[in-house]
């Protein structure tokens, strides 16, 4: 009698403890190929906002670049470029980086569920820098027609000069100094597009200054051009965009947008009244406030919408 009672509670406890692994089994699997399943989520989501952010910077460009090195971001990242569509849209500068994947389950199958779709998707588009947060360089462009790869005077030498402007604006406070500072670190504070600046007037060749635009063009020992450059260069430099003529005398203008160049590689040397600096225009991503309907001055932005 008293073996059979101990007989059939053991007999319970058996149950009971196939009964809790068969639960905890499945705990667990839940847990495993939920997690594999979050875990591949998260991988899709960088692999696309990755692809999309690359491919909008060719935007510009050319369409069928910017979705091959999109395609190059997606398997960068791990996963099969077949299983993502890219659309593009011309008009408005965006790029569309979707993916579908189906993954399999490995616990969860006794449940009969065998695979889960996962799904991710990015928008990244790409705009005219309507802002710059720190870094733009005390010099104007006052052009329409800037044309890439062409070479442009910035800051003109003696006698050259126009309505006592030699190509220098004001950003913070006025005289050499300060304009050295800004050639050497770029404005540390944010113009936007609209802002009215002044100009800078005089034939400004001081020691400072030409030992700003100097250093700027020593620190370049990548053997830049104007279309085979370094990303971060010291010879790049931004600078706003005014709309002629150039003010007479120490004037305001209005910003009208922003321009990039790289420095020409030729360093201001005596007669240093002769001083000049020039650059070649060119196209650059970076950061900060885009507009897309903006006038497009080849200093673009690029952002994840989605
Ligand atoms: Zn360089």
């Amino acid at each position: 009698m008293f073996k059979q009672i101990l007989k059939s509670e053991s007999g319970t406890v058996i149950l009971l403890t196939a009964l809790a692994m068969v639960a905890l089994c499945g705990i667990v699997g839940l847990a495993v190929d939920g997690g594999s399943l979050y875990i591949t989520k998260a991988k899709m989501q960088n692999a696309v906002d990755a692809a999309a952010l690359a491919g909008s910077q060719l935007l510009y460009e050319d369409n069928i670049l910017a979705k091959n090195i999109a395609e190059e971001y997606i398997e960068k990242n791990g996963f099969n470029k077949d299983d993502f569509n890219i659309s593009i849209s011309e008009s408005d500068k965006s790029i569309v980086v979707e993916g579908l994947k189906e993954v399999d389950f490995t616990f969860v199958r006794v449940l009969g569920i065998h695979q889960s779709m996962v799904k991710a998707s990015a928008t990244a588009i790409s705009g005219p820098i309507t802002s710059i947060d720190n870094g733009l360089r005390p010099l104007a462009i006052y052009d329409e027609n800037l044309e890439y790869g062409k070479h442009y005077t910035l800051k003109y030498g003696a006698n050259d000069g126009e309505t006592g402007n030699y190509g220098f604006v004001r950003l913070g406070d006025s005289g050499a100094t300060q304009v050295a500072e800004n050639l050497t670190y770029g404005y540390n504070g944010k113009i936007k597009k609209g802002d009215d600046i002044q100009s800078e007037t005089g034939n400004l060749s001081s020691n400072a200054i030409r030992k700003a635009v100097n250093d700027l063009i020593d620190n370049c020992t990548h053997g830049c051009t104007y279309n085979n450059y370094q990303e971060g260069c010291s010879r790049l430099i931004a600078v706003p965009v005014f709309d002629p003529p150039v003010p007479n005398g120490a004037g305001w203008k209005e910003v009208t947008g922003f321009a990039m160049f790289i420095l020409d590689p030729t360093k201001i040397t005596t007669p240093y009244g002769h001083a000049e600096i020039t650059g070649y225009f060119i196209e650059y991503t970076t950061s900060g406030d885009i507009d897309s309907s903006q006038t497009d001055n080849g200093l673009r932005g690029v952002k994840l919408t989605q």
